[in-house]
């Protein structure tokens, strides 16, 4: 396997990892989320979505 396909292999992945952020996103927009944490951050069970409570 030569570096160029390598390196359009790694772009195919990026656009992949895109389109599986979008449908991640999309899926907890219409969550109805609940979340369990501690005072800092907490996690929503149902979507993995993190809510940072403490910068
Ligand atoms: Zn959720």
């Amino acid at each position: 396997m030569n570096v160029q396909k390598i390196i359009e292999e790694i772009k195919q992945l990026e656009r992949q990892i895109e389109v599986l952020q979008i449908q991640i996103s999309e899926i907890q927009q219409s969550c109805d989320h609940h979340f369990i944490g501690n005072e800092y951050y907490e996690t929503c069970s149902k979507c993995n979505k993190v809510n940072v409570l403490y910068y």
